[in-house]
């Protein structure tokens, strides 16, 4: 069978009917992984997702006899597991084979091999480790009903004999060991390329696809040289907070009706993965 996009699983696929296409996470931020218990076996979970009529579906759904992971929704589409839309947008859903009243289904196999997919996610998409972003489904909203929670259906999994500081611990253990190996790259520039008009006291933004190391991001590697020129201008370059956005203050206003290029070279991500060099020009207008 086909792997899934996480490379320990395996792919079934579910009925198109039972999930919405997206393209996460440039179409929703991705910010939680959910934790669910089947109530049923893990072909049963499976075999239901391809069902048209189910409604539902899930990312993964984790076997209980030997962590056997199988894939049905991709991660960029949204999955119906949280009777929650705002939390179906923005989370990764985990089924876990089993009965929320008998813990004899929480085998170890299968917290270590959800924890490792969990801590995957969490490195893919910047997910905080914490039991705010990484939740089980008793603890989303009911969307109608404030107070309640588990979903629209006020469902109680993963309930309580699912060890949470065990699975947590196991969840942050395995990302330390988890190596991000995407190069970044630039989502947006500000002004964008070929802009005309642009403002003489413009600052220079851009946008990355994931957090940046502040040490690779100075006034050496992120420049603005003035058409023809080949010295860089003078000016204060700065990282938000989250590592994602940098932004280039010129100490002077920029001449009127003349073309600038903005370079960023030897820019690296929090792993050390290198952006690749990058440039783009834009005109000033008279103000
Ligand atoms: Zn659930």
């Amino acid at each position: 069978m086909a792997s899934g996009e996480y490379l320990d699983s395996t792919w079934y696929g579910a009925s198109s009917s039972n999930y919405t296409q997206a393209d996460r996470p440039s179409s929703n931020t991705i910010d939680k992984v959910i934790i669910h218990v089947t109530q049923g076996s893990w072909s049963g979970a499976i075999n239901w997702f391809l069902d048209p009529n189910a409604q539902v579906s899930v990312h993964y759904t984790v076997r209980s006899s030997d962590g056997f992971i199988g894939q049905s929704v991709q991660e960029k589409d949204i999955a119906w597991h949280a009777g929650n839309w705002s939390y179906n947008q923005s989370s990764i859903g985990i089924e876990h084979e089993g009965y929320v009243s008998d813990p004899k289904w929480f085998t170890e196999a299968m917290y270590v091999s959800s924890a490792k997919l969990s801590a995957y996610l969490a490195k893919t998409y910047n997910i905080p480790i914490d039991r705010s972003h990484i939740i089980g489904h008793h603890e989303v909203p009911d969307p109608y009903d404030p107070g309640q929670y588990g979903g629209i259906n006020n469902h109680t999994d993963p309930g309580d004999y699912w060890d949470w500081d065990k699975y947590m611990s196991y969840v942050g253990d395995y990302a330390g060991t988890v190596e991000d190996t995407t190069a970044p790259t630039v989502s947006s520039r500000r002004p964008s390329s070929g802009q005309t008009g642009v403002r003489r006291t413009t600052n220079v933004m851009a946008t990355f696809s994931e957090a940046m190391d502040k040490a690779t991001l100075t006034t050496s590697t992120v420049t603005l040289v003035k058409g023809g020129a080949t010295t860089p201008l003078a000016t204060t370059v700065t990282l938000s907070s989250d590592g994602k956005n940098v932004t280039l203050d010129p100490s002077a206003s920029l001449a009127r009706r003349t073309t600038y290029t903005a370079k960023i070279e030897g820019a690296k991500d929090l792993a050390g993965n290198p952006l690749a060099t990058t440039t783009w020009s834009f005109k000033t207008g008279r103000k």
